[in-house]
């Protein structure tokens, strides 16, 4: 798809962030080119309007970015996945490991229901531990996850290996 390449080519590399020898994918530089914005929530919206999604979930926090303009394109709710003690009801939270420690992911109670179909989407899958807790979280309460969404895919740390047979769909491998 040629709209790919200006996708690939808005997203800034951030050498030594956070930590020296990091190289951090910034996608705020591909949020100021309003054509490579558009193009990247149209492919997930041709991609997913079809497939009787109720539920985009998005991943604080940039999934908070590409996640509602999916959801109002094709007709679904959205629901923030939060780190800990964001969110203000009563929550179900799940525990995932980082590369030093451990993280926490919330999801209010209710927000969705047993049977529903979801969507997971983030700004890029590194280990994978992070979609994983979010694929959990949604599946412990019944809800069946079609599939897990990113723009960007480092495919050497394998994180795709990590949500089992979960279907991983990514714009740009880096
Ligand atoms: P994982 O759990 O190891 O797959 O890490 C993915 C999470 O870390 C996502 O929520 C990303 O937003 C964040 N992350 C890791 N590396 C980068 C990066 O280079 N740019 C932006 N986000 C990153």
């Amino acid at each position: 798809d040629p709209r790919l390449e200006r996708i690939s080519s808005a997203i800034r590399v951030i050498p030594d962030f956070p930590k020296p020898g990091i190289l951090f994918q910034d996608i705020t530089t591909l949020l100021l080119d309003p054509k490579a914005f558009k193009d990247t929530i149209d492919l997930f919206v041709e991609r997913y309007r079809d497939q009787n999604i109720n539920v985009v979930a998005g991943v604080e926090a940039r999934g908070f970015i590409f996640g509602p303009p999916i959801a109002l394109a094709i007709g679904a709710k959205f629901v923030p996945m939060r780190k800990p003690n964001k969110l203000p009801g009563e929550v179900i939270s799940e525990e995932y490991s980082l590369e030093y420690g451990k993280d926490k992911m919330e999801m209010h109670v209710g927000a969705v229901q047993p049977g529903e179909r979801a969507l997971v989407i983030d700004d890029l899958i590194a280990t994978g531990g992070t979609l994983d807790a979010a694929i959990k979280l949604l599946e412990r309460v019944g809800v069946h996850v079609v599939e897990c969404a990113c723009l960007i895919e480092l495919p050497e740390l394998k994180g795709r290996d990590r949500l089992g047979n979960k279907p991983l769909f990514v714009l740009v491998k880096v």
